[in-house]
């Protein structure tokens, strides 16, 4: 099945510098005057050059989940249980006065995560995708949201190109929630550390329970690695760009693999692969 595009998303593309092959209709002839007239006029988007990537991913093998042992040993499983009770409010609480890590020292704000606004008080509100990252940066550590700046409208221009919106502010597109796996940023935007992942896996994993997404689409190195480990065997030895085109499962959820949008703005030519991999997850939300 393939994902149409109307002009509208086709231009959006062409504006971030995605260029993705999809089949054009033999244009009818016309006369020579109009072909002189035509010079000037708009063109259709042109086919990638190279290898042509396709618009919407081959059907993807769908990897089975398998029991998923810790990223690190929880250093208190009584503390992952009660967050793992938590209704929404609770555990955004429990987020914003968390001292389970020495990154609660150098924090100016914890980044919860970002969507569309909750319909009840305790209630997680109605989300379609989960965008899951990394750590905040330096201007999401300021604002207290994830993914601001250059990347974060990046990653919301392209799914906004497939009808996904952060807020749900856009009338019939589908709603993302969107989080990384730490909540605090590391100094310097450093990797983040093991121990800070185990420490901070349990609050993800009540937002993945309570939010109960559609789709899962892990952004970057460190949010594959968390959310697949234990269901990949070698994930944290194999590069990004390896896991990428299958569709795998935390916890009965489908997760589909992609590159970090800060990555993307480095790396142009990849944004081309990533928009196959938005596509891969917006099919294997419609197959749902
Ligand atoms: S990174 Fe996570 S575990 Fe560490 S202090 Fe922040 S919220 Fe707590």
């Amino acid at each position: 099945m393939a994902l149409e595009l109307d002009a509208r998303q086709r231009a959006m593309l062409e504006e971030m510098h995605v260029r993705v092959w999809w089949p054009q209709a033999p244009a009818p002839a016309e006369p020579a005057a109009a072909q002189a007239e035509a010079v000037a006029a708009p063109v259709a988007p042109p086919p990638m050059a190279a290898r042509p990537a396709p618009a919407v991913a081959a059907p993807a093998p769908v990897v089975a989940a398998t029991p998923r042992p810790a990223v690190a040993p929880a250093a208190d499983d009584g503390r992952a249980a009660a967050i793992a009770a938590m209704d929404w409010t609770a555990l955004q609480q429990s987020v914003s006065g968390c001292e389970a890590c020495k990154l609660c020292g150098t924090r100016k704000n914890t980044v919860f995560g970002v969507g569309p606004a909750v319909p009840q008080a305790e209630a997680p509100p109605r989300v379609d995708w989960l965008i899951v990252g990394e750590a905040p940066g330096e201007q999401e550590d300021l604002r207290g949201e994830p993914f601001v700046g250059q990347a974060g409208k990046l990653l919301d221009n392209m799914l906004r190109a497939v009808g996904v919106s952060r807020h749900g502010e856009v009338r019939g597109a589908q709603a993302a929630f969107i989080v990384n796996v730490l909540k605090c940023r590391p100094p310097g935007n450093r990797n983040p550390a093991l121990d800070e992942v185990a420490q901070c896996e349990p609050y993800l994993k009540r937002q993945i329970a309570l939010l109960q997404p559609k789709i899962i689409l892990a952004v970057g190195r460190f949010a594959v690695q968390s959310l697949l480990a234990g269901s990949v065997p070698d994930v944290q030895t194999q590069p990004l760009g390896r896991l990428r085109g299958k569709v795998y499962r935390y916890e009965a959820v489908p997760v589909v693999v992609s590159y970090h949008p800060a990555y993307l703005l480095r790396s142009l030519p990849e944004k081309a692969k990533a928009w196959a991999d938005l596509c891969l997850a917006m099919e294997t939300v419609k197959s749902l």
